[in-house]
């Protein structure tokens, strides 16, 4: 099989089903009790907790706290930041861009619980112009949520830039879902007050992320539970895909330039070999991310092509494997300003450093006889 689907999960490492297998062999207390197995298990956590806080180098000013992954952690800090500071101002701010778990949080704050939204526009190129949310802020914002790279298209956003239009408001907190950036595109961790993260994205387990957070920071915790987690997250703690966690993102960011120039030549190899076929038309930004690659079919179903690579065991998506079950458009390409038949019939691509050239050329071979094969729209 071919795998290009990187961006909606991708294969754990051996090294994390090591880890895994390692911990949860010989240390599988639970990390709150009050005995030496226990001791040991919670030893292992606590250095998993500071393995990352150190690799993303904020370990003197963040704290993290383990999730099951970014759904829980962007929850967390959305909802746990604005039913904790509400009394300071009720106006919270995300952009149109956002994965469903951003946006369906704010949309809740807003019907059920009377928050203020604001959902900004992106530019051309998919990101919020740091213009955009200037002009935006006001003392009454409490929160901004911005991804740092778009799990659709790959846009970077201007991460660093946007924090520092939040913190000239003493009151407004700055999140960011680094689901797809981070051990992928450098930024600086520390200029977002919290982060958000998923290790499957990365080569960890499904079931396992974090958020880190500001230690001044204090959350309405919004799994009510024991004292796990600071108290901020109740629910025993999955120290083994912590571990394993830990251990493949150390790597990620250790090997992150290397990685990434890999990652480039094969993304600029593929996108030389789609640009001879006339249709497509892309819609990642020239300086996007390059472990994500999208385009649409001026004259094809893109549906139907995800389908036929599909069935010889190529897999890409066509919309965000959290949206498909819904309609089959892209709102974050409806969002840039295309059409909503461009929006319909995209294609997401998203490889890693280990793709080959071999593997990128069956694709395109594959897809151009599809291409023929399958009647247009
Ligand atoms: N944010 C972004 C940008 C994502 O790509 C994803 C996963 N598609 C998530 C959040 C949610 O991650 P998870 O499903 O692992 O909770």
């Amino acid at each position: 099989m071919i795998y290009f689907d990187n961006a909606a999960s991708s294969r754990p490492e051996g090294r994390a089903i090591e880890v895994f297998s390692v911990v949860n062999a010989e240390a599988f207390g639970n990390p709150n009790s009050t005995h030496g197995f226990g001791f040991a298990a919670k030893r292992i956590d606590e250095k998993a907790r500071q393995d990352i806080l150190r690799a993303l180098k904020i370990e003197k000013t963040h704290s993290l706290i383990f999730t099951s992954g970014a759904t829980e952690a962007n929850n967390m800090a959305i909802k746990s930041i604005a039913f904790q500071y509400k009394n300071r101002g009720r106006k919270i701010i995300t952009s149109a861009v956002e994965h469903a778990s951003v946006l369906n949080a704010f949309y809740e704050l807003r019907d059920e619980f009377g928050f203020e939204v604001l959902v900004l526009p992106v530019c051309k190129d998919g990101y919020v112009l740091p213009q955009t949310l200037a002009s935006a802020m006001d003392k009454n914002v409490i929160l901004v949520s911005m991804m740092a790279v778009n799990n659709e298209t790959g846009a970077i956003f201007p991460t660093k830039a946007l924090a520092g239009i939040v913190h000239k408001f003493p009151k407004a907190y700055f999140h960011v879902d680094a689901t797809q950036a981070i051990g992928k595109v450098k930024f600086d961790y520390g200029c977002a007050d919290m982060l958000s993260c998923s290790a499957h994205k990365f080569g960890g387990f499904k079931g396992t992320g974090f958020l880190t957070f500001r230690k001044s920071i204090q959350f309405l915790p919004l799994l009510s539970g024991g004292e796990q987690e600071f108290g901020y997250r109740g629910g025993t703690v999955n120290v083994a895909g912590n571990a394993a966690m830990a251990e493949v993102l150390k790597s990620h960011i250790e090997n992150l330039d290397s990685n990434s120039e890999k990652v480039k030549e094969l993304v600029c190899y593929l996108r030389d070999g789609l640009s001879s076929i006339a249709e497509i038309e892309f819609n990642s930004p020239e300086n996007s991310s390059p472990y994500v690659l999208n385009f649409s079919f001026a004259l094809h179903k893109a549906s139907v092509l995800v389908e036929g690579l599909s069935e010889k065991e190529i897999y890409v998506s066509s919309v965000s494997a959290c949206n498909s079950k819904g309609e089959p458009v892209s709102n974050v390409l409806l969002a840039m300003g295309y059409s909503k038949e461009r929006a319909g019939n995209s294609m997401r691509v998203s490889i890693l450093p280990t793709t080959t050239k071999e593997e990128i050329d069956t694709f395109l071979a594959t897809l151009k006889t599809l291409l023929q094969e399958v009647n247009p729209r």
